[in-house]
């Protein structure tokens, strides 16, 4: 390819400017990448800056300091069963959810603890665990001049939840908000940022690696190099209407998500060759049969989920 035609070059790309973006960002250039990112809207942070400020990670690193175990077992069933209710299945193998979303649950405990661990560890976060016991009565300082009482967990009263409080991370006291945290660390290695630039194209070469983006600056074509990767954490798909329509189950109303969640990487890793795996999509049809729990009495596995 021909390197005038480029308007940026990196080693790594990264689409979004979120938490899970950052995260591979500050990673990337760690590890001796230069680094540069791209974000849709005008300023930086997507949901991740919208949302309550913490980062919910089981078995994380200061809920071990406190003590506690956040074993694996337990905290995966708590896991599939509040995020798949209606698959739910206590029984079965991979406890009613098709082996690809089960996985991503598996791979979440196995590395989102990880994640916080090395961010820590280079720098980049610094953050401490909901206390052991909640107390409604005693405020927590969420850091940016706002008090909220302490809560227990989402869910917190499931007998699958072991671990009711703990999984939350905040900034430590007197540091800035997560996102404010890794924005600040990305800038301090050198990384680019570059806003309003919107990827709707991967380039790809003969073998159909990455190569590069195609973006959409205002009015302009953008092209950006990338030598060694192309990263999309670009969140997701609540604010594109026709999205939700096709694929999440049941009505929505809205949502509190960034208005750059509009599912572009859908599009994007579908003409680049990924595949649309395990998402329902209405009418009943599924892009992939639901495991069943083999129990013949009944068709819907997560009516019989609740152990409780
Ligand atoms: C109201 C609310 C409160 C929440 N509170 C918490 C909480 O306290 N703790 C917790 O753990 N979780 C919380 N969550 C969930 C959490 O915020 C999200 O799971 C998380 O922020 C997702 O991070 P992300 O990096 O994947 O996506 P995002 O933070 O959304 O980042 C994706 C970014 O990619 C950009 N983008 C999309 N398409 C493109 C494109 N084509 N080109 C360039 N850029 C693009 C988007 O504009 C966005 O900025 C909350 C969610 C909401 C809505």
């Amino acid at each position: 390819m021909n390197d005038d035609i480029f308007d940026y070059d990196a080693d790594v790309l990264v689409v979004g400017t979120g938490g899970a973006a950052f995260a591979a960002a500050i990673t990337a250039a760690v590890e001796g990448s230069s680094v540069v990112m791209f974000e849709r809207n005008e300023g930086v942070g997507g949901t991740t800056a919208l949302s309550g400020g913490t980062a919910w990670i089981p078995d994380n690193p200061a809920l071990r300091a406190q003590g506690k175990d956040d074993a694996r077992d337990d905290a995966i069933r708590y896991m599939c069963r509040m995020s798949y209710p209606q698959w739910y299945c206590a029984s079965h193998p991979t406890l009613g959810l098709p082996t690809d979303a089960y996985e991503l649950i598996e791979a979440f405990y196995d590395n989102a603890s990880r994640a916080v661990e090395y961010l820590t560890g280079v720098g980049a976060l610094d953050v401490i665990a909901d206390d052991a016991v909640p107390d409604p009565t005693r405020p927590i300082d969420l850091g940016f001049g706002i008090e909220l009482p302490e809560m227990p967990d989402y869910g917190a009263d499931l007998p699958e939840n072991k671990v009711p409080n703990g999984r939350h991370c905040r900034p430590s006291p007197g540091t800035p908000l997560i996102i404010e945290q890794l924005e600040r660390a990305a800038r301090e290695r050198g990384i680019d940022i570059a806003l309003e630039h919107r990827a709707v194209k991967l380039l790809q070469n003969d073998d159909r690696a990455a190569v590069g983006l195609e973006l959409r600056y205002r009015h302009l074509t953008v092209l950006a190099r990338a030598r060694k990767a192309v990263v999309f954490a670009s969140g997701g798909f609540a604010h594109n209407a026709e999205l939700v329509r096709r694929h999440l189950p049941g009505r929505v109303y809205g949502s509190c998500s960034t208005s750059g969640a509009q599912g572009d990487f859908v599009s994007i890793g579908i003409e680049a060759g990924a595949s649309w795996a395990t998402w329902p999509t209405r009418g009943g049809s599924r892009s992939r049969s639901r495991p069943h729990c083999g129990r013949p009495h009944h068709r819907g596995c997560g009516s019989h989920g609740a152990t409780r």
